[in-house]
């Protein structure tokens, strides 16, 4: 049994904790899945999730709007990515696919959020592009004005559940001024035309991942989240509440990683004894067990600050996810270590939990640009 103790950390409060039990329940009865086919893995788990209720802290509710419960999404996160980074996958993506309509969105765009909190609709964020990776503000794919509408051009990529997503949330150069300040954002139905798969994206944790291109994508005017011109800044808001959630989802990992070692620990016979009565095996553990609970630390700080009403968490949620994620892989590294051969055996937990964690360091703003984030957040 995983170390449950955070639950009852002053950042939480009582409907947390039900909610850990309850996810628990389900990821116990549903999870791990096959990952055979990684579209239909997912289409699975989107329907399955939104069935069970777990999907909707990931939009606002439009019956009863109130502000997105950073501290739900991390513990789903954690719990999912405990039992199978597919599922934690399908449900992270539900909701950056949709946080620019929840925070910005008109009634309209916000239509969409009753279908992705149902698991009826997959959602997708499309910000990176080939030139512009981690230098968002110079990003090429144009939104020109036309008839009314725009006209959407370029290319993005990298985009998770590329090739599956009902809806995606685009960001392009409108021009209102040169830089951040010329992006907008919007709303792009995946049936819209001119918008295709041009390259299916394989990566060492598969998921579905796609390269996509816009010609000539006609929208109409009421497609575009928030004004003219604010397209960085919605970017910027989303990922203050969601990037937490990626140190939530490699806590998860590395929990998981911490777990298996332990028990294998105990379980491994060497020398006459249980490995665990090796000090160094000790160490490592205890170096696990270290990271794992300041991980945690400061991803619930992060979610609790933003929770309590704090406009931004830059830095928060910085600290949170490059602490997070690095440490993570140092746990899982660690792990695998302890597994021996085992660890590096095709389909073993922690050899997948090794592959899991890695893409966390790069996405949502690499592990380099979290620091720049926090050093400009610290200088006086
Ligand atoms: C599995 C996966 C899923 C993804 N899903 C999505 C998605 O759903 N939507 C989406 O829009 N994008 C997505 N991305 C894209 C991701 O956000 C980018 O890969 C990331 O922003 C880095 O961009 P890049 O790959 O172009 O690398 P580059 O921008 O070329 O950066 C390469 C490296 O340079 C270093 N670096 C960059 N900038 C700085 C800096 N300022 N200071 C110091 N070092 C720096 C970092 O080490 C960085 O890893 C995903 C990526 C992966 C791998």
């Amino acid at each position: 049994m995983p170390d449950r103790s955070f639950l009852d950390w002053p950042f939480l409060e009582q409907r947390h904790r039900e909610w850990a039990e309850r996810l628990e329940a389900w990821c116990a009865a549903n999870l791990p899945v096959d990952h055979g086919d990684v579209d239909a893995a997912c289409r699975d788990l989107v329907a399955k999730l939104g069935k069970a209720g777990i999907l909707e802290p990931t939009a606002l509710d439009t019956a009863a709007p109130s502000p997105l419960d950073v501290r739900a999404l991390c513990i789903a996160r954690e719990t999912l990515a405990r039992h199978d980074g597919l599922a934690d996958f399908a449900f992270a993506m539900q909701g950056l696919g949709t946080g620019a309509i929840s925070l910005f969105g008109s009634d309209e765009q916000r239509k969409w959020l009753r279908k992705t909190r149902k698991g009826e609709a997959i959602s997708a964020f499309a910000l990176s592009e080939p030139r512009s990776g981690s230098d968002v503000a110079n990003m090429d794919m144009s939104a020109t004005q036309d008839n009314g509408g725009y006209v959407l051009s370029g290319e993005k990529t990298w985009i998770s559940n590329g090739g599956i997503a009902d809806i995606y949330t685009v960001f392009a150069r409108t021009g209102e001024a040169p830089g951040a300040k010329g992006l907008s954002a919007f709303v792009v139905p995946a049936d819209t035309p001119g918008l295709r798969v041009a390259e299916r994206i394989e990566v060492i944790a598969p998921h579905p991942l796609a390269r996509l291109s816009f010609e000539e994508v006609r929208v109409p005017a009421s497609s575009m989240i928030g004004k003219p011109g604010e397209g960085f800044k919605i970017a910027m808001s989303v990922l203050d509440v969601f990037r937490s959630t990626v140190g939530a989802a490699a806590l998860g990992f590395a929990r998981r990683a911490l777990d298996e070692s332990i028990a294998r620990a105990s379980s491994r016979q060497l020398f006459g004894a249980p490995l665990f009565d090796l000090q160094m095996v000790q160490g490592h553990l205890a170096d696990m067990a270290l990271d794992v609970d300041a991980a945690a630390l400061l991803v619930y700080r992060a979610a609790w600050a933003k929770d309590m009403g704090a406009p931004r968490v830059t830095r928060e949620a910085a600290m949170a996810k490059l602490y997070a994620t690095d440490r993570a892989q140092e746990v899982i590294d660690k792990a695998v270590q302890i597994h021996g051969g085992d660890g590096v055996r095709r389909g073993h937990i922690v050899e997948s939990l090794y592959r899991e964690i890695r893409a966390l360091r790069i996405y949502e703003g690499a592990s380099d640009v979290q620091k720049v984030v926090i050093a400009r957040q610290i200088k006086k």
